[in-house]
């Protein structure tokens, strides 16, 4: 059988594209492990919506201005003004967001936004709530534990993908192939993300021979809890600086204010190297303090992290938490146009952060990438039913033979954490040149090694984003590098 769309990824681009599509399309979604495996499921502080349709042009500025003008203007503009229509059609089939007293949608503000224009769900638990609500939405059949690990893609067109399912070899044609299979973090060591998220597909597209962009461009949130054993680590979302709390040392000083003039709402990589710096500099632990925040109103607007914090042995907001920035998103990804197709193929679609579209440039603005996720998957659906590309027959003979991997190899443990710990070093918060050049040829090294078809795919991509590093020769957004 052939399917009109396989979907690669079943968090909020991968269901928001199922959820367009129409019923009487073959459709296919799949995702490693089970569907709640993904970032989505853990996004908390929320997703913009532009307030109106005058709030655009700030909206892009902003978004510009966090980026280091490193975006793709158009792409910026297009999210932006998207951002009204693609919630409004949330709200419209039933998705409820926070509300104020007088049942206005509830806004707040966050880092480098010049006006309060993020919602939420749930009051910290926007990314768990809209997955919910969009996998209840989607119309079509969702696979889990299926991992893709090569696309069927020959002279610039795709054919489907080759996965295992269930552990045995699968393979899935489709008129249409739409990659949503998120950003990179498993790659780093420590991380903010689902482990299911290991920049595999980049991987594949690297062999292929498939532009990825700004690679280097990775963020690290400022404020996550690193003090666990858990491979995923906790993240204490930018709202809470938003509303109000604060980063301070050992003694109690707040010292981002001596950083930057915005001090805690000061964008993310400024926040982030600032601490690096403080602690480096100091060898004072960081804190994240929430001594502003009236205890109820705390639980009722940050309920999980109150749970989950609690449970850890925390009574917020009274005692303040240790923190650490921590890698978080990739703005790099997947060459995409504006049709989210992916540049220079036939049947390939990119979205979410898997994709690069050009609308986060150096760096990303807070609360816009579900919205990205959003946008960007209308746009692609709505563009591939136009160009209703049908090309696709089973066995319609690809030269090559399927080859057979394995996945996993005996010493793939020790390569995947020694890769984990270069990158966390080398292809950090900051990072100096020679250690990049350095850590190409550590992954030169390990890449002749007999390793399983998973950790081949994410050394390359730990190449493609290290060699992009190397490439970038200044200083710019995200992308840190400091003289030696
Ligand atoms: C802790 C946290 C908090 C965040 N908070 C916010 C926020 O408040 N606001 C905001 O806008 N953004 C936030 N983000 C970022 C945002 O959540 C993500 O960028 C976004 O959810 C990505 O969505 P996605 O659909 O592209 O990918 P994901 O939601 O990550 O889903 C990827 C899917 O691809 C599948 N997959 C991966 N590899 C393969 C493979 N080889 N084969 C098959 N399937 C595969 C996975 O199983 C998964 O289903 C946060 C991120 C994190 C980690």
């Amino acid at each position: 059988m052939v399917y009109d769309y396989l979907i690669i990824g079943a968090g909020i681009a991968g269901l928001n594209a199922a959820r367009l599509i129409p019923e009487d399309k073959k459709v296919l979604v799949v995702c490693k492990k089970t569907p709640w495996e993904c970032n989505t499921f853990w996004a908390q502080g929320g997703v913009v919506r532009a307030r109106n349709i005058e709030d655009v042009p700030l909206h892009v500025k902003d978004t510009l201005e966090a980026g280091v003008y490193l975006n793709d203007p158009e792409a910026v503009k297009t999210l932006s003004e998207h951002s009204i229509e693609a919630i409004d059609d949330l709200i419209d089939h039933g998705f409820e967001f926070d509300r104020n007293a007088k049942g206005e949608l509830a806004y707040t503000k966050e880092a480098a936004h010049s006006t309060s224009r993020i919602l939420h769900a749930d009051g910290d638990a926007t990314g768990r709530i809209l997955h919910m609500f969009l996998l209840q939405q989607c119309p079509h059949e969702v696979v889990v534990d299926s991992i893709v690990i090569d696309l069927l893609y020959e002279d610039g067109i795709c054919y489907g993908a080759h996965m295992i399912a269930n552990g045995k070899d699968k393979v899935v044609y489709a008129h249409n192939t739409i990659i949503a299979s998120g950003g990179v973090g498993s790659i780093y060591r420590y991380h903010t993300n689902s482990t299911t998220i290991a920049g595999d597909i980049q991987g594949i597209c690297v062999e292929k021979g498939i532009a990825l962009k700004d690679m280097e461009m990775m963020q690290f949130h400022p404020t996550v809890f690193i003090e666990s054993n858990n491979a995923r680590k906790q993240l204490l979302t930018e709202a809470l600086r938003g509303e109000g709390a604060i980063i301070e040392d050992e003694d109690g000083y707040p010292f981002l204010k001596d950083y930057h003039k915005d001090a805690e709402l000061a964008p993310r990589d400024v926040v982030s190297r600032a601490i690096f710096d403080y602690h480096r500099k100091t060898g004072s632990k960081i804190y994240l303090s929430f001594k502003t925040f009236d205890k109820k109103i705390f639980q009722k607007r940050f309920p999980n992290i109150y749970k989950d914090l609690k449970e850890i042995g925390y009574d917020l907001p009274f005692e303040r938490v240790p923190i650490s920035p921590a890698f978080h998103y990739s703005m790099g990804g997947i060459e995409v146009d504006l049709n989210s197709k992916v540049k220079g193929t036939k049947n390939l679609y990119a979205i979410g952060e898997a994709a690069c579209t050009g609308v986060h440039g150096a760096n990303r603005l807070a609360s816009n990438s579900l919205l990205e996720g959003l946008v960007f998957s209308k746009i692609a659906v709505d563009h591939s039913m136009l160009e209703n590309f049908k090309i696709v027959k089973q066995n319609y003979g690809l030269k090559d033979e399927i080859p057979h991997y394995e996945l996993l190899k005996k010493g793939d443990k020790a390569i995947k954490n020694a890769l984990r710990t270069l990158m966390w070093r080398s292809v950090g918060i900051v990072r100096v040149r020679q250690d990049l050049i350095d850590a190409l040829e550590e992954i030169d090294g390990f890449l002749k090694e007999d390793v399983g078809r998973l950790l081949y795919l994410r050394l390359l991509t730990a190449r493609a984003i290290i060699q992009s590093a190397i490439e970038r020769k200044e200083s710019v957004g995200a992308h840190f590098l400091k003289q030696k």
